[in-house]
């Protein structure tokens, strides 16, 4: 490809509208431009760099035995109604109208099609397991698309879905999916760590995230030193346990009231005069869940995680009381709640609080508090549960040193679905013996288009990207440093293009007539792994310049380079894989 002839409106300003590097380095490297919010086009070279990712994502699951298909993105509501995600997931769901004002949904994932696909062709265990997949657009209507690639309305995934008769096999076909995984991000040369992952209110211990750890993450996973424990915050445990042992009850203080005017906060009850530690307090939280209302407790130095407790409810459907709610159940305002004395209510406790001794929480009346508060004596738990987000620093579970805690992306998401589509959409398979099962689903999500973007947040300088060599979207670079027609500098740079064009090495020929600061400083941004420069200075020293995009630069002999190319790809080939 000749530089003149394609088309990288590379820019020099910083786009205004780009919050994060690698959405800024995407437009500035003239691979995307915006559409709208969310919506992104893509231009030569940002294709080129996806369907290179799209093409090991595709290699690696043919590997594992999966089959490519292809779904539609506009399905019938119908089978949305099926699953129950018409109304579960209303929030994202885009919709649109035909003609004759019929509905239709525009796919933001495609259980319901694949299942439903599989109920139609499949019914014996002999035709199983099975995993079908594809690569395709997806559209969800996000509260806030942003940061370009990352969250879109519309973006491109890979989204596998397996099926099995027995669980021994879907564990199998999951595992399988997992070491694919590790392949395909390890190829697109991103450091992406796999984590154990909420598996909502599903409940389970399949399902994995892979995150690539990044300031501009939108989730917490939480790891310890040799990476042998990582977690999802929503996921994550430690091994901090509750200081308190089995105490006898009777000899402890009883229960007692003391005012506390305005003190609304765990925070202020830290503070002279009172100087009770977090630790030593309880926090009370009402929730609303469907038709009940349920107390929570947690230490009053931690902060509940919805997630966590949303696996503990068995369902996602619940939100914080409001403040009348709260004043009619407990007659009192947030802030000044408290578990002692409540028996109407279920009382959900964090394991943290077990043996409690000498809290002090609110006393359900304004400005009032109680302490010496003895959890099994003086409230009526109903369940100890794990309500608590851990906090960096916090012991491992498994190894005891400590947690570290950072924010990262998510480019991918493993998940052992189970049965609820096959049932509700009816993929029932006849099993050996001769019993009709619904079959076990797993899924499994790569997002494509977020990857591309991931790759560059983690592979980048200050002049620019720098692509691994497996995602560029040219290898190799030449800048022909004079080009005018026919001119030596020209000819030797067309000659080097030949040859590496003829070998299958994807080259670039910067053929434009720009200065060679204007070509140096858009061959870096652009980021190409390789650029070989040619010019009359270096031609009349009978050397090309050979430097690697993150290397020193070398003086190679014309009648060297290509050799010098290959055996430099096939080195950075052999460490990437
Ligand atoms: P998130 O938590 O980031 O919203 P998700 O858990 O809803 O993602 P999945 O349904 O697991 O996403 O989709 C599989 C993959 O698709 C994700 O791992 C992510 O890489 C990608 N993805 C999800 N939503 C978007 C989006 N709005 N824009 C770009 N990629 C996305
Ligand atoms: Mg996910």
């Amino acid at each position: 490809m000749r530089w003149s002839q394609t088309f990288i409106p590379t820019l020099k300003e910083t786009p205004a509208e780009a919050e994060i590097l690698s959405h800024r380095l995407l437009l500035r490297a003239g691979l995307i431009r915006k559409l709208a919010g969310g919506l992104y086009t893509f231009l030569p070279m940002g294709l080129r760099a996806l369907h290179k990712v799209e093409t090991i994502v595709r290699e690696e699951m043919d590997r594992a035995g999966a089959l490519e298909i292809l779904m539609p993105a506009l399905q019938p509501p119908e089978i949305w109604k099926a699953s129950g995600r018409y109304e579960t997931a209303k929030d994202v769901l885009f919709k649109a109208r035909d003609k004759t004002r019929r509905e239709w949904v525009l796919g933001p994932t495609h259980e319901e099609v694949v299942t439903q696909l599989v109920s139609g062709e499949i019914n014996s265990y002999r035709q199983l397991p099975i995993n079908l997949y594809h690569i395709q657009t997806k559209f969800r209507d996000e509260i806030r698309p942003r940061f370009g690639l990352m969250r879109a309305r519309e973006f491109i995934m890979k989204d596998a879905y397996s099926f099995d008769v027995t669980e021994e096999s879907a564990v199998e076909s999951y595992q399988k999916m997992y070491e694919a995984y590790v392949r395909i991000f390890r190829r697109c040369g991103l450091d992406a760590l796999p984590v154990e992952a909420d598996s909502g209110v599903m409940g389970g211990n399949h399902s994995h995230e892979f995150m690539v750890p990044a300031e501009v993450g939108e989730n917490d996973i939480v790891y310890n030193a040799d990476k042998s424990y990582a977690a999802n915050v929503d996921k994550a445990v430690s091994a901090l346990k509750s200081p308190h042992s089995p105490g006898d009850a009777a000899t402890l203080p009883a229960v007692e009231r003391f005012p506390t005017p305005g003190v609304r906060t765990i925070e202020e009850l830290t503070k002279p005069p009172w100087n009770v530690p977090a630790r030593q307090q309880i926090k009370s939280l009402l929730y609303r869940v469907a038709s009940r209302l349920v107390l929570l407790l947690l230490t009053g130095a931690d902060r509940l995680n919805e997630a966590k407790l949303a696996g503990v409810l068995g369902t996602a459907e619940f939100r914080p009381a409001e403040p009348e709610e709260i004043r009619e159940t407990l007659e009192a305002d947030p802030g000044s709640l408290g578990g002692v004395g409540v028996d109407q209510l279920e009382i959900i406790a964090d394991h943290l609080l077990k043996n409690g001794q000498g809290l002090t929480t609110g006393a359900n009346e304004n400005d009032w508090h109680v302490r010496n508060v003895c959890i099994e004596r003086d409230i009526k738990v109903t369940r100890w549960e794990d309500l608590r987000t851990v906090g960096a620093g916090e012991p491992c579970p498994v190894t005891g040193t400590p947690l570290e805690m950072r924010p990262a992306i998510e480019v991918g998401h493993i998940f052992k679905l189970g049965t609820k589509y096959s049932e509700s959409l009816n993929a029932f398979i006849l099993n050996d013996q001769g019993q009709q099962q619904p079959a076990i689903m797993g899924c499994y999500g790569i997002g494509v288009t977020r990857t591309l973007q991931a790759i560059i947040e983690q592979n980048h300088d200050e002049q620019g990207i720098r692509w691994p060599v497996s995602v560029a979207p040219f290898t190799v670079c030449i800048t022909a440093l004079d080009a005018t027609p026919r001119c030596p500098s020209l000819e030797l740079a067309e000659t080097l293009y030949r040859q590496l064009t003829e070998r299958q090495i994807e080259t670039i020929l910067d053929d434009r007539d720009e200065r060679p600061g204007v070509k140096f400083n858009d061959s870096e941004l652009v980021g190409f792994p390789l650029r070989l420069a040619i010019g009359p200075r270096s031609l009349k020293r009978g050397i090309v310049e050979f430097k690697p995009r993150d290397g020193e630069l070398r003086e190679v002999k014309p009648e060297a380079v290509l050799e010098t190319v290959v055996s430099w790809i096939a080195e950075r080939q052999a460490a990437a894989i």
